[in-house]
């Protein structure tokens, strides 16, 4: 699978947007026209400056308002396409994207455009170029590809192909059956790209909200299956349109492009009657066990708070590192690291972004694989120095430069807790609170940051991402989305804050970056929980009494049972399956809390309460949005 990106897909000036692409590990360029014009060397210097970045010029474009001009506008189109082949051989490219007619003038007819195109071919075979025709979706006559390849076939010319592009035939959702019968050679290159389902204007939906094949929700892989059983085998080029990305940093978007073409192949590479596509093999998405530990970095006073939270949270220190200032505290299968030690990465995390859960050890089926996995997708890796004798865990970097640590059962990573830890005793009194699990992980990233790590949580694990939410917070909106595997042994929340007075926008600016802001544990008893965490001095969040009033109403609960959360303080919804009840600590430090959850069959999140949630936290900050101490 060759993989090619159009330069209008991604920011910066001409040469940041070839350096971004031949670092994120492209094959192929597509010259957009305008990002040529806008450049002030020759065409000659731009096909220098493409290949001297080991770059193929994989095609030029676009060349509009083509086929079936009347007469009287017929000469002029040849004209103008003969400037354009001039440029191509300037450039060094021998294709031309050639879009479907949007002229108010233009013609109908198969017949009139094919003999169109057949003159074209002409033209361009004298030159030794080649012409691809690909149907807009809004185009005047022809907005399917069914028809484009009927033109294209009528036309006979070895120099004229068909141009297929993911989004014009999925978004007006054309059968892709129809794809299976093209001959491979017709199809000079085929444009992948998605988009999230809005409905709205063809045009206007494709010129701003396309996104990297596995961030929206249209049948991309299904489409290149298609693509890919007619044996075709060339390039696959990302052609994307996305205000978001033309703000974004180039070498950010080049290489969520470049994972997002890897993931794809990898996808269709294991459909049945795909046969010719060349990609390499790399293990299967990795299944996601559970949540094997969350490390916080800290200095020896934030230590002594957190640790305190945590004993109020019904946790016992379990165990010593044996070569570094770290325990563990534990409860049910929950263990949390707290990590003081002034060497290594988790000092410098801590010397960035103060005391975070910087990094998280999911508990996979084999570490090695999803750590081969994940570098083949894109990921960085992580290691650093570890005493003679102590457990090397595969890791890779995430959200804000945390890490993200790989733990099996099959090898001595799931002992690693007896290799470098030694057990201890915890003297101090904590009455066990039933937590039993770690039940999401809520991380809050820039907004422009979200598609990045949906496409990397989805394309390393075994995991789907639900439908964005909008949470509203008194100072602004904050979207949300979640990752989540069918077993619910891993759930992410992605928290995307556009502005800083929302909480989640206070904590990235305070904390230098993203990172977790929440950790949810779960209960299976709520109240026992409660009960249990009030013996250990822990002080829940203090929500409104003029919530419970509203909830009683809504969700028709039996005064008892609103009484009893009114005293503790407990948060509940429900959905179709079942209900949910939610119990919040104070925030701590720049905004970071814990929340207790327990779920009977509910598999949501708390969506409706967030905003009673973000608006008793930020009654616990000073007016700037500063936490009071
Ligand atoms: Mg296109
Ligand atoms: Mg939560």
């Amino acid at each position: 699978m060759k993989t090619s990106i159009a330069t209008v897909s991604i920011s910066g000036e001409l040469p940041d947007k070839l350096e971004a692409i031949a670092r994120a590990g492209f094959d192929g360029v597509e010259i957009f026209e305008n990002d040529f014009l806008a450049f002030d060397g020759s065409p000659a210097d731009v096909g220098k400056m493409v290949r001297d970045h080991g770059l193929e010029i994989t095609l030029f474009q676009p060349f509009r308002d083509f086929e079936g001009m009347p007469a009287s506008h017929r000469q002029r189109t040849f004209d103008r396409a003969e400037r354009k082949f001039d440029v191509m051989q300037e450039l060094g490219t021998d294709l031309v994207l050639v879009c479907s007619n949007v002229s108010p003038v233009a013609l109908a007819g198969l017949d009139r455009a094919a003999a169109d195109f057949h003159e074209l071919g002409e033209r361009a075979a004298r030159r030794g170029l080649r012409v691809g025709y690909e149907a807009l979706a809004w185009g005047r006559h022809i907005h399917d590809h069914r028809d484009a390849w009927e033109i294209v076939r009528r036309c006979d010319h070895p120099n004229i192909g068909l141009i297929l592009d993911s989004f014009h035939t999925l978004s007006r959702k054309i059968d892709i059956n129809s794809i299976r019968s093209i001959p491979k050679d017709k199809i000079f290159i085929v444009q992948l790209a998605d988009a999230p389902l809005i409905d709205m204007d063809l045009l206007y939906w494709s010129r701003h909200f396309r996104n990297m094949p596995g961030e929206g929700d249209l049948p991309v892989a299904a489409f290149t299956t298609a693509v890919a059983e007619t044996g075709y085998d060339g390039y696959f080029s990302l052609e994307i349109f996305n205000d978001q990305f033309r703000g974004g940093s180039p070498r950010a978007i080049a290489a969520d492009g470049h994972r997002s073409l890897i993931y794809l192949g990898d996808q269709v590479r294991r459909a049945p009657n795909v046969e010719t596509l060349t990609v390499s093999e790399m293990p299967n998405r990795a299944t996601v066990k559970g949540v094997g530990f969350v490390e916080f970095s800290a200095d020896e006073k934030d230590a002594a708070d957190l640790t305190g939270i945590l004993r109020t949270l019904g946790f016992r220190r379990t165990a010593a590192h044996r070569s570094k200032k770290a325990s563990i505290f534990e409860q049910g299968d929950i263990r949390l690291i707290v990590n003081t030690d002034e060497q290594g990465f988790a000092n410098t995390s801590f010397a960035v972004h103060g005391t975070s859960a910087y990094a998280v050890a999911l508990l996979v089926e084999d570490a090695q694989q999803a750590f081969a996995r994940a570098v083949a997708l894109g990921a960085e890796p992580f290691s650093q120095p570890v005493a003679a004798g102590e457990v090397v865990i595969p890791a890779i970097r995430g959200v804000g430069g945390g890490l993200i640590y790989l733990l099996d059962d099959n090898s001595d990573l799931g002992r690693y807790s007896e290799i470098d830890f030694v057990a201890v005793q915890d003297d101090e009194a904590v009455v066990p609170s039933h937590l039993v699990r770690v039940d999401h992980i809520a991380q809050t990233v820039a907004y422009d940051e979200m598609l990045t790590w949906l496409l990397f949580y989805t394309s390393i694990f075994e995991t789907h991402k639900t439908p964005m939410v909008d949470i509203i917070d008194p100072a602004g909106v904050v979207r949300s989305q979640v990752v989540e595997n069918v077993s619910g042994s891993l759930r992410i929340t992605l928290n995307g804050a556009e502005n800083r007075r929302t909480l989640a926008g206070h904590f990235i600016a305070e904390k230098f970056g993203s990172s977790v802001q929440h950790l949810a544990f779960q209960t299976d008893d709520i109240f026992a929980t409660a009960e249990a965490l009030r013996a250990n001095g822990f002080c829940p969040l203090q929500i409104s009494p003029n919530y419970y009033d509203d909830v009683e109403a809504r969700f028709g609960l039996e005064p008892a049972l609103t009484e009893r959360l009114k005293a503790e303080n407990i948060l509940y919804d429900s959905d179709a399956e079942g209900d949910y009840f939610q119990l919040y600590s104070k925030t701590y430090g720049e905004g970071f809390f814990f929340e207790i959850v327990q779920r009977r069959q509910y598999n949501g999140y708390g969506a409706p309460n967030a905003i009673f949630r973000i608006a008793a936290l930020k009654k616990l900050m000073r007016p700037d949005g500063v936490p009071k101490s």
